[in-house]
């Protein structure tokens, strides 16, 4: 409650550097900001963030190692000093206290984060978050995770920032023999649904492409796709774990069942995807 009301203006993502605005402060003038909270309660709170800058690190390191992961997201809004304590990726006092918050409070999440993803970011993304990545969508049904693309989004949201292997092949002109550099999302594995690929990871891949020599291209082709190959199953697994530690038995029985309700409810979405 005390960290909910401390970190009301004020909220992360773990995938920038940047603070944004609470959403519930968002939109507000500085005005209705400032009566947000009662005098009462900005008072209080003055009080317990000028405590809050006094207490030794150990100690602070010792409270947090007992926190939920969610406590430990509020914490982080509170103040710089506990941003840098909880947000650093480098430290591996920052790890290990989101480590040993997940391991005490998240059990179905015992699977390590992969490799180059903080803590922080892991838990963000498997537990925390609670919307679209990249827009305000609420409804849990229409969002899913796509480990392959480290995206919870929703489905409006994962087409604008895809792009269809036709597309490639024909508007971006990308050679077929580099589709295998690209990882790809296969959304319907039982229905012959032809794959997506992020724009951004395409881009990024073709502009690394464009500046080798013609004789390395063929040796990079090879590396790139023996990484993909690699980390397939990895995805599958993290795509497993997130369901198992986000939905309950019933909430996965009917996310199924609204999915083979819309593939039979709607065949010409389903020819519209196969034909592109
Ligand atoms: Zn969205």
């Amino acid at each position: 409650m005390l960290l909910t009301k401390l970190s009301l203006y004020s909220c992360f993502d773990p995938f920038s550097s940047t603070v944004r605005r609470n959403s519930r402060a968002h939109g507000k003038s500085e005005e209705d900001q400032f009566y947000y909270l009662s005098s009462s309660s900005i008072s209080s709170i003055s009080m317990i963030l000028q405590v809050a800058q006094t207490i030794p690190s150990e100690i602070l390191i010792e409270i947090c190692s007992y926190l939920h992961p969610q406590d430990l997201y509020s914490l982080a809004s509170v103040c710089k000093r506990y941003r840098s304590l909880l947000w650093s990726r480098g430290s591996t006092t920052t790890q290990q206290i989101w480590r040993t918050s997940r391991m005490r409070y998240v059990t179905n999440l015992s699977l390590a984060p992969p490799l180059g993803m903080s803590e922080q970011q892991y838990i963000w993304l498997m537990v925390l978050l609670k919307k679209c990545m990249f827009c305000d969508e609420k409804d849990r049904f229409e969002l899913t995770m796509h480990w392959e693309f480290r995206m919870y989004c929703c489905n409006k949201c994962l087409n604008e920032k895809t792009v269809s292997r036709k597309t490639l092949l024909n508007e971006w002109n990308v050679p077929e023999t580099l589709l295998v550099c690209f990882p790809q999302l296969q959304r319907n594995k039982n229905l012959q649904d032809l794959p997506l690929y992020l724009k951004r990871n395409v881009l990024k891949t073709l502009n690394n492409y464009n500046k080798l020599k013609a004789s390395e291209r063929v040796q990079w082709i090879k590396q790139q796709e023996n990484k993909i190959l690699k980390i397939q199953s990895e995805n599958e697994q993290y795509n497993n774990i997130h369901d198992q530690t986000r939905y309950d038995h019933t909430e996965r029985v009917e996310r199924l069942l609204r999915k083979l309700h819309g593939f039979y409810d709607c065949p010409r979405r389903y020819n519209y995807t196969l034909n592109n």
